[in-house]
Parts: C-alpha cells; sequence; structure tokens
C-alpha cells in the first residue's frame, strides 16, 4: 500500500475549516489525504505523527489568525519538520504586508485571500501549480525501520549489524550527517535520548534498545509456548537450522533457541558458492530464509533472541537455563552454538572496535564505504569472500594476509575470482601491528613479515577475519570439551575403549552424542567438525536420526 501524501489545512474558524476540507476534497482527496487542524499546536503536533510516521506531507495551507500562534509562526516551526512541503498563508485583506514579509520569513509559496467565492478560479489553479512543482521533487518515503544514531558509536553499529543480520529493511539515518535524522529528533521532542533510536512504520520507537525489546515491539514470542520439547536445540545457525527442519518434519516438539540472528556464521556470508543445489550460489541472509520459512511450516517453534547460560540434567530431563531466568525441559538437547571470530589484539583495536574495525563480516557498512579504500585481514574464505562483496562498493579493497600466498587457506574458486577483480589486491607476510584514531579508525600500521618494512596507512575500515573459536565456558563441567573448548562426542569420548565418567548408559555414546547422554552436538563447535554450511547442516540433520534412537530408548 502506497502513503498518499498529506495535505494540511489549519484554521481555527470551523466553519472556514469545514469548507477548505470540503474543497480540498473535492479535488484532492483521490491523490493525497486531506489532514483539517483548528489551532497551531494542535497542527504541530499532527505533523511530528506524521513525521514519525514517515508519512509525506505536500501542502500546509494556513490561516494567518489561529489559536496559539500566527500562520507565519506556525509555517515556522512546520517548516524544521517538512521542508518540502509548499506552503501557502490564507489571509484577510488587511494581511497583505504579513504575507509579504512571510515571503521572505517562511519563503512562503503563495498567499490567499479567503474565503474565496470559487475555489475553480481562486483556490484550485494556485494549489495545482504548487502541487505540480512538489511532485517533481518527490520520492516515496522508505517504509520500513529507521535507525538514527552516531556512526561510529559502537552500540549503534551492534544495532545495524543485528538488524541487518535479521534481514529487517532499515534506512540508516547518521545524526552527523542527515538533516533528516535531527528533524526526527526533533519530533521525538528530545534530542538527548539515548542513541540509537530505532522507528518503526506506526510512528512507535525505542530509545538505545535492546535485541529483546526490538523482538518484543515487532511481537516475536518471549517465552516458550510448551512445558516440555522432545528435542531443544540451541543456536540457529546451519546445524539448529538443519536439526529443526527434520526434528519439526518428523513431528518432534521442538524448539529453537537463537540469541543474535538465525543463520549464525553462515548469515553473514555474502555468497556462499559450494551449497549443494545452488549452482549460482546464494548469499547467507537468503539461505537463512529459506531455512527459517521451511523450519516454520513444519511447525518448529521459535525463540529468538533469547541466550541459553547454562544446562542441567534432572533424571531424564534435560533443562536449558535462559539469561532472563526461565528454565525450559525437554527429553533431548541439541548444542549447536558454533564458533566465535577471534579478535585483533594490537594496540588501539578494542577501542575501535565498532568504530572502524568490524568483525564476523561487517556486512552493513559495506555500502557506507562506498568510493573508500577498505582493508580485510585474513586469508580464509570468509575473507576471501568479503573482499569480493565489499569490492562492489569500496574503490579499492586490500586484503592482508600474515602467510606467503593465499593457496594454503582459501579455495581455488576465491583466488581466481580475486586475481580477476583488479580493485581487489593482495598483501601477503603481513601482519597488522598497530590501529589508530581518535574517534574511529584513521590508520593502520602494518609490517611485512619478511623484509620488516613497516607502513601507516590511511583507512577508516579494517575487517577482520582471523579464525574462530568456540565458547563453550558455559557447558563446563557438564559436557566433555577438549583444550580449546571444542565438544567431545561419539567415539571421541572413549578413552581406551572406556566410556566417559559419569556414563549412565549400557552403551557407547552415539556419534554426535555428547558425555551426557541424550544431549547432542553438530556443527562448528563439534571437535573435529568441517566448518563448512553443508556439514553443519548435514550433521544437524543426523542428530535428528540420533534424538529417534535415544528416546526409544526412554
Ligand atoms: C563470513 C563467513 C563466510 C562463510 N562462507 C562459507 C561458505 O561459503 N561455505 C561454507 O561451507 N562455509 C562457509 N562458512 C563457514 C560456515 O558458515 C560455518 O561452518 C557454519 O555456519 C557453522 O554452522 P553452525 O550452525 O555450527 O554454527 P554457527 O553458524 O556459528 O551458528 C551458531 C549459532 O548459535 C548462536 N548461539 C551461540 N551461543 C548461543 C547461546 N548461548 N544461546 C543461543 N544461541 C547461541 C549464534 O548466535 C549462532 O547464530 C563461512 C563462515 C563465515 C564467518
Amino acid at each position: 500500500m502506497t502513503t498518499k501524501p498529506v495535505l494540511l489545512a489549519v484554521d481555527d474558524e470551523r466553519i472556514a475549516l469545514a469548507a477548505i476540507e470540503r474543497d480540498l476534497l473535492r479535488a484532492y482527496g483521490a491523490d493525497f489525504r486531506i489532514v483539517c487542524a483548528t489551532s497551531g499546536s494542535e497542527a504541530l503536533a499532527t505533523l511530528k505523527q506524521l513525521k514519525l510516521r514517515n508519512e509525506p506531507v505536500a501542502l500546509l495551507l494556513v490561516a494567518q489568525h489561529i489559536q496559539e500562534m500566527t500562520g507565519v509562526e506556525f509555517l515556522e516551526q512546520a517548516m524544521d519538520l517538512f521542508p518540502d512541503a509548499k506552503r501557502v498563508l490564507l489571509t484577510a485583506s488587511t494581511d497583505t504586508d504579513i504575507a509579504i514579509f512571510a515571503m521572505n520569513q517562511v519563503k512562503l509559496d503563495y498567499y490567499l485571500r479567503k474565503p474565496w467565492d470559487s475555489p475553480e478560479e481562486q483556490l484550485y489553479p494556485v494549489l495545482k501549480d504548487l502541487l505540480a512543482d512538489w511532485q517533481v521533487a518527490y520520492r516515496p518515503p522508505f517504509e520500513g525501520l529507521r535507525l538514527i544514531g552516531h556512526r561510529w558509536a559502537a552500540n549503534t553499529y551492534r544495532m545495524r549489524d543485528l538488524l541487518a543480520r535479521n534481514q529487517a529493511r532499515v534506512q540508516w539515518l547518521d545524526l552527523d550527517t542527515s538533516e533528516e535524522a535531527r528533524r526526527l529528533l526533533a519530533a521525538l521532542g528530545s534530542e538527548t535520548l539515548p542513541l540509537p533510536v530505532l522507528l518503526f512504520p506506526d510512528g512507535s520507537w525505542l530509545a538505545d534498545p535492546t535485541p529483546i525489546a526490538v523482538a518484543a515491539h515487532f511481537g516475536h514470542a518471549m517465552h516458550a509456548q510448551l512445558p516440555f520439547y522432545d528435542l531443544i536445540i540451541v543456536g540457529a545457525g546451519p546445524a539448529g537450522l538443519g536439526a529443526a527442519v527434520y526434528g519439526a518434519s518428523e513431528g518432534l516438539r521442538t524448539l529453537l533457541i537463537e540469541r543474535e540472528a538465525a543463520g549464525g556464521q553462515a548469515g553473514m556470508s555474502s555468497k556462499i558458492e559450494n551449497y549443494l543445489g545452488f549452482p549460482a550460489g546464494l548469499s547467507g541472509a537468503e539461505l537463512t530464509r529459506r531455512a527459517l520459512l521451511q523450519a516454520t511450516r513444519f511447525g518448529v517453534e521459535l525463540l529468538f533472541p533469547h541466550e541459553v547460560t547454562s544446562i542441567s540434567v534432572e533424571g531424564s530431563t534435560r533443562l536449558v537455563h535462559l539469561a532472563d531466568g526461565a528454565v525450559l525441559s525437554g527429553h533431548t538437547l541439541l548444542l549447536a552454538t558454533g564458533v566465535f571470530y577471534r579478535t585483533l589484539d594490537v594496540p588501539g583495536s578494542e577501542r575501535l572496535n565498532g568504530a572502524g574495525i568490524y568483525y564476523g563480516a561487517g556486512m552493513s557498512e559495506a555500502k557506507l564505504y562506498r568510493g573508500q579504500d577498505v582493508y580485510l585481514v585474513g586469508g580464509a574464505n570468509s575473507a576471501g569472500q568479503a573482499a569480493m562483496y565489499f569490492s562492489r562498493y569500496a574503490r579499492s579493497v586490500t586484503l592482508l594476509v600474515r602467510g606467503p600466498s593465499l593457496v594454503e587457506s582459501m579455495s581455488q574458486y576465491l583466488i581466481d575470482q580475486i586475481a580477476a577483480t583488479p580493485a581487489v589486491k593482495v598483501s601477503t607476510s603481513t601482519r597488522v601491528v598497530e590501529v589508530k584514531g581518535a574517534a574511529n579508525l584513521e590508520t593502520i600500521t602494518i609490517t611485512n613479515t619478511e623484509t620488516f618494512e613497516t607502513q601507516e596507512l590511511p583507512t577508516t575500515a579494517l575487517f577482520v577475519f582471523i579464525g574462530a573459536t568456540p565458547q563453550t565456558e558455559w557447558l563446563a563441567g557438564l559436557v566433555e570439551r577438549d583444550e580449546h573448548g571444542y565438544i567431545l562426542s561419539g567415539l571421541d569420548l572413549l578413552y581406551d575403549g572406556h566410556r566417559p565418567a559419569g556414563w549412565t548408559l549400557d552403551r557407547d555414546p552415539f556419534p554426535l552424542e555428547t558425555s551426557v547422554p541424550g544431549v547432542f552436538v553438530a556443527g562448528d563447535m563439534r571437535l573435529r567438525s568441517m566448518k563448512r554450511v553443508a556439514s553443519a547442516v548435514g550433521e544437524g540433520a543426523m542428530s535428528v536420526r540420533l534424538v529417534h534412537d535415544y528416546l526409544r530408548e526412554l
């Protein structure tokens, strides 16, 4: 549905206002929404609401003599909200001087004597010209979310990234450069709100919201619907989504819990070219959208965004504890929380995280670097994909690689693509040793590990892809992990043919089963996993078959 632009009429003489409304409706009711107000303050309040709902205003038709302020004073304030709206002052015969003064003061487009005898002769020709003029510059308003904040604020970046990864349609408005951002904050009545401010299409808004507050605003379920599940999956990356589709399609009461955004690492991939069945490749966002649709079609219950902080065991019941204190129960659990990017440990990097230093692909930022020179650290596929993606926007993309070549760490198809893309340069045997900047990244210092030559390069973007590790401290003491935090499963749990300590069943752990019977693991967090989308999906699917075997034993 496209929003009709508004024609706002303001007059405190009710009979006169009704006549204006009637005339406007007759000629313009089909293409515009006619809104009336009887005082300046009522009209300004209406304009603020229209601004917050992103409804366009084409015309302000205001009487000079209205309650609380003059028509010119009203227009002065209205201009701040809708600078492009055409402005017409309705005057009495004695107001000519005021109208002429207003031509300059509020850039009045026209003044009309009221009342008019014939709208056909005195009103419509004027409005026809003005509205035709307005229409030329008019662009239909954006109908999604709007996010207002400071570009280099870390919490604003996190919200931008989270919304992008959740595939929300968002218009980003940078307070440092966007007049519209300032107008919106003025319409909210406070320019000192905690930022970022997230505006919804219905005009409602949240200041510096948490992911849970945003999800609640969208009407997502905040609590699990069932008292007990057959399968609770922690993490909605490829492994969790794969398990969700198979679990629900096979009739298991299945709950999928995710703390950030479905898709996990794969959701951050600009183009996955090695996933079976998609010869032209597909973006992680598209794969995630399809998987979520498929999972919900089969009846999976989703609980997003909720963080699981621990799990426990009570007899044959497996319990999941959430950060908000809720405890959920089921027969079986699947751990699928993947791995997390490693952070760059050089002077300055922590302070500039989110202000020029980006982890986890930073796809939401690519368009902000149009025409600029950006740097990527890392030599694996994720860095290669990102380099290709950023080259669509940036003037140059330089890949800083620690090793002597990409051959050891990157798939050949990506090496070939990079070689064929002039905007992407590769700097091998290179380490980043320092990053600098006041409010945001300004320079990076790199060293060649063979020649020891050091250079300080100006840039405002460094995207970091230097590997990932599992973060599984919350599982310590319950399931067995290796020294890096990877979860052991199946045969890896048998030491000299002995089952793990505390193992209660008269059988060996199934493949993918952890040291706790009925608690399974799939995807990147599992020791010896393949770190691929297809293998994570496959393990997710496979875990459901093993869940069935386990349930038969109960
Ligand atoms: C940029 C990039 C590009 C890639 N490109 C490719 C490619 O082209 N081809 C390929 O095969 N592989 C690719 N990979 C690797 C692939 O994405 C991973 O192997 C795969 O995503 C692993 O899936 P997973 O489900 O095990 O874990 P993840 O994808 O890491 O998902 C884990 C999920 O669990 C959630 N989670 C974590 N902790 C909790 C908690 N406590 N409570 C609730 N939820 C939690 C996380 O938020 C996350 O969504 C790429 C990786 C990256 C980073």
